[in-house]
């Protein structure tokens, strides 16, 4: 009793030993045929052996909200093996926490536990950082410690197919209403514990239109540096979901507004004050943005070598400057971009390669005489170098002259092809032989690449 008492306390707010509110079918309208045919499928199992199950925390507020859930996660009373024994197909996974991901076709859902909060008496089953991060977090509980230890209260909704009632312990369904993301708990400890949830904060309320609380949204600002001790990948795992989420333009102004972008990302941070820059990545992630709304494929690479590309500008730059020979001087800036974003932001070997090699292709999309842009049309990366290269030109960065070439080029026939190859003339001289030296440059890089 004392140590709940204490627990209560120190999660920020007294607790009455907390009962979930119990809402109906007919209150939120939640039918159980938009639960996936496999979260139907776990529930019902479990549930048939005496075990609690619940789908549980994104898919229940994207459903409250008439959105179609990304994934289904499921809840249960049962421990990791006992779930395991009821699926053939399933695996257990995971590193913080112990989770069972059961299998039916194409389809995983994701069967946790419940999750325990406090009164932890094994020292090795919760490790925290000295900022309070959470390493390691091992313990099962209760169903009210597992809605307790969840983020937003939003994200704390337990929806029983079997019954299809909801159990909300901290008032989601109302602030779901309100459209307010709003903290279990005390805000600034939760954020300490996983500074990751700032991040999360933003995305949620960019993404499904939601305000964040006063006091949830108070300690951002002051807290923002802790994202300094994030993992990198992590980071890079809840920058993906940011930045496909189909509002990053949202979610990057409203990083933004949070003084979340400094330091947190040097892409973003340097970017986001250099006009052309800004407009460049605006343009990146509506374009995208469209992309993912309409249903279409989106390639990591492309996006983060847009989000990237005026800091390679402006390395290149600065190689020529010195003096370097501009091909070799964009793959050092190249090199020297990437090896930035890496200590901060793990960015996976294999989008490096397709970055780099969108980068690489961007001065030969000037060459436009000879055999050169038949070569190019060749190129696996021709057509998403084409692609940075008309938001190039839409940013103003570029000639939207040569964009044009291009989209008439690659439509045209053979005849229209060579008339509009660009012809070595008198006034080209100058240029030619400067191109000629770029080409000798271009074919040492080309080895490289
Ligand atoms: P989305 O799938 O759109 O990213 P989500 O809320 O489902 O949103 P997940 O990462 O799938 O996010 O997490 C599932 C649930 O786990 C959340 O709804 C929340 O209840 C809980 N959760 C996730 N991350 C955290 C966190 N950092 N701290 C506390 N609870 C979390
Ligand atoms: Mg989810």
């Amino acid at each position: 009793m004392i140590a709940r008492f204490l627990g209560n306390v120190f999660s920020g707010r007294i607790f009455r030993a907390r009962q979930p509110k119990i809402i109906p079918f007919k209150s939120h309208g939640v039918a159980r045929e938009r639960v996936s045919r496999c979260a139907l499928t776990v529930t019902q199992t479990l549930q048939r052996r005496d075990f609690a199950a619940f789908v549980v925390g994104g898919a229940v507020r994207d459903l409250m909200l008439d959105g179609e859930p990304k994934d289904f996660d499921v809840a249960t009373d049962a421990t990791p093996e006992q779930v395991r024994e009821l699926f053939r197909r399933s695996r257990i996974n995971g590193r913080r926490f112990r989770l069972v991901h059961v299998m039916c076709g194409p389809e995983t859902v994701e069967v946790s536990t419940f999750r325990g909060t406090q009164g932890v008496e094994d020292a090795d089953a919760r490790v925290a950082d000295e900022h309070g991060r959470i390493l390691r977090d091992n313990v099962f509980g209760t169903q009210e410690q597992d809605a307790r230890r969840r983020d937003f209260t939003i994200n704390a909704l337990f929806y029983d197919p079997a019954s299809q009632e909801i159990w909300d312990y901290h008032g989601g369904v109302d602030d779901l209403r309100k459209r307010r993301l709003r903290m279990i708990g005390d805000p600034e400890k939760r954020y300490r514990e996983d500074p990751v949830r700032m991040l999360r904060a933003v995305r949620l309320a960019a993404s499904r239109d939601l305000r964040i609380d006063a006091r949830s949204r108070k300690p951002i600002r002051r807290l923002a540096h802790l994202l300094a001790n994030v993992p990198p990948s992590r980071l890079f795992e809840e920058m993906l979901k940011l930045l496909f989420s189909g509002r990053a333009l949202e979610c990057v102004r409203q990083l933004r507004a949070e003084g979340l972008h400094h330091g947190l990302l040097p892409l973003l941070d340097v970017i986001l004050e250099q006009p052309l820059g800004e407009r460049f990545v605006m343009l990146a992630l509506k374009t995208t943005d469209e992309r993912i709304r309409a249903g279409k494929s989106v390639s990591p690479a492309f996006l983060f070598a847009a989000l990237l590309w005026h800091q390679v500008l402006a390395a290149w730059k600065n190689g020529e400057s010195r003096g370097v020979p501009p091909v070799p001087a964009l793959y050092e800036a190249m090199e020297q971009v990437m090896r930035v974003q890496a200590e901060k932001l793990a960015i996976p070997r294999r989008f490096g390669a397709d970055m780099k090699e969108i980068w690489a292709l961007q001065p030969r999309l000037l060459q436009r005489s000879g055999r050169r842009p038949y070569r190019l049309l060749e190129h696996l990366r021709f057509r998403a170098a084409y692609d940075f290269l008309l938001l190039r030109c839409e940013s103003g960065e570029v000639d939207p002259e040569i964009g044009a070439w291009w989209t008439r080029f690659q439509r045209a026939g053979e005849t229209e092809r060579q008339e509009m190859l660009v012809q070595e003339g008198e006034p080209k001289k100058r240029r030619r032989r400067r191109r000629k030296k770029r080409s000798d440059a271009g074919a040492s890089a080309g080895a490289e690449g």
